[in-house]
């Protein structure tokens, strides 16, 4: 097979710095050892996240220069309607100014204190939002989930019988919708598979619960189902993504993600009654309906990238992307989560640095290393993320303690992969010098954005 090559050429370039080693710990050491508090310029390959850091395409920088910025049903709100009405056929559309603002939307419209909201993994600010109304926000992923090593095509499904058992222990009243995380981001950007949306769709129709897919990356899922589920071979990425949403009551999207935008998001539903009071706070905290907290332009951008992002061909080099790093990742032992998910390669650093304990994490001790190394920003999902505070006040730490390496959507080419290798070869090459961390200053809630850390010993 000849090689996979990126389906596009290159236009415009942005330079990127090549910093010292000394810069680096200078510039690290005054981020309070934090790579969020680091300016972009000091990374060489910045992999913090791919939302909201991909290139536009030619096609959505001329869609640009065609928006309308009427206050009220502007034609760039039409184009952007109906890109998202084709997707999902989902009728009532909020466009949103990012993901979490449409997940707050929903939160606040829905939710009631003590509530309970399943999904196979929250994403932090979802789990935020859930919390911040008062609301339990449980996470069902299913059990090949936790094994990092070990292939399975569907690690990001939900275990349909936890969920079965969660209905039964809090009672229907208690769960007034359930989520499905695609793909699974928190669990390592594993895919779900239509046979689980399916099911699960089947056992909350059962209670009446309706279902929201928080669907930021929609297209990278279809790519997945088409690859690995029986059925789905012959089908087109759009139909894929057509009948996963006909399994949803409504959406939370981040247009960050698979709409290849720079920024936005929508909620999506089907209920006249929610769209209602969706309505009147999206008036109060993004916008007036037809434009949300985006500008016109913006619309017209998502409204070509949500489309874009369906492109088999594309979809082909994405994954051919993550699977050559995680090959070559594998090659040299390092511990990593399997098999490749869709939009990262995840770091497994709790088996890298057995040394350090998990409530000192390694998670850390890994991001930091690969900064000092080569320039590379990672970011950290285990226990700095995602711990949390049992009722006594005691920190507990997360089931995995992962480093993810995100890549933007159309941004690196293949020798900016090569060099990454070589610097995770060196940090895992001199892992026996890598030590624990402590939080010395920092909020509750989202604490890893924001919070200082200290080397230990
Ligand atoms: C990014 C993301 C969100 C939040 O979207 P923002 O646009 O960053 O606010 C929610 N869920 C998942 C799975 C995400 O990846």
């Amino acid at each position: 097979m000849r090689t996979i090559i990126e389906p596009f050429r290159i236009k415009m370039t942005e330079p990127l710095k090549i910093t010292t080693a000394e810069h680096r710990q200078r510039a690290l050491e005054a981020a309070h050892h934090n790579v969020f508090l680091l300016a972009a310029e000091d990374c060489c390959i910045d992999l913090l996240t791919d939302s909201g850091t991909g290139a536009m395409s030619a096609q959505q920088w001329a869609a640009m220069m065609l928006g309308d910025e009427s206050y009220a049903g502007s034609r760039s709100w039409k184009k952007f309607e109906a890109a998202v009405h084709e997707i999902t056929g989902i009728e009532y559309v909020f466009p949103t100014h990012q993901g979490r603002a449409a997940e707050g939307i929903l939160a606040e419209c829905i939710l009631s204190p003590g509530d309970v909201i399943p999904n196979n993994s929250h994403f932090d600010t979802t789990r935020a939002n859930i919390e911040y109304v008062g609301g339990i926000a449980l996470n069902l992923p299913c059990a090949e989930a936790f094994e990092t090593g070990v292939p399975a095509p569907f690690k990001g499904n939900m275990d349909v019988e936890a969920l079965r058992r969660a209905i039964a222990e809090h009672g229907k009243e208690k769960i007034p919708f359930a989520m499905i995380t695609v793909t699974n981001n928190t669990g390592g950007g594993q895919p779900v598979s239509m046979a689980n949306i399916r099911e699960v769709k089947a056992v909350l129709e059962e209670h009446d619960i309706p279902l929201i897919i928080d669907a930021c990356r929609y297209a990278e899922n279809a790519y997945f189902i088409r690859q690995r589920e029986a059925g789905y071979e012959n089908s087109s990425l759009l139909e894929i993504v057509q009948e996963m949403f006909s399994l949803a009551d409504g959406a939370t999207m981040s247009c960050k993600k698979d709409g290849l935008a720079n920024i936005g998001g929508f909620l999506v539903c089907r209920n006249s009654e929610w769209a209602g009071r969706f309505r009147n706070l999206l008036i109060l905290r993004e916008g007036f309906p037809t434009y949300g907290g985006l500008a016109g332009r913006d619309l017209e951008a998502i409204a070509v990238g949500l489309m874009e992002a369906l492109d088999y061909d594309y979809q082909v080099y994405r994954h051919a992307t993550v699977e050559y790093m995680v090959e070559r990742l594998v090659k040299l032992d390092i511990p990593m989560v399997q098999p490749a998910g869709g939009h990262a390669v995840f770091l497994d650093a709790r088996k890298m640095l057995p040394h350090v304990p998990q409530l000192e994490y390694p998670g850390i001790g890994v991001v930091n290393a690969l900064y000092l190394e080569g320039g590379v920003r990672a970011v950290e999902l285990g226990s700095v993320m995602f711990g949390h505070f049992d009722d006594e006040g005691r920190e507990q730490p997360s089931p995995l303690e992962l480093v993810r390496l995100a890549f933007p959507r159309r941004v690196y080419t293949q020798s900016h992969f090569d060099y990454l290798i070589e610097v995770i070869e060196e940090v895992w090459r001199n892992r026996d010098a890598i030590g624990g961390h402590r939080i010395v200053a920092g909020p509750k809630l989202l604490r890893h954005f924001t919070c200082h850390f200290e080397q230990m010993g």
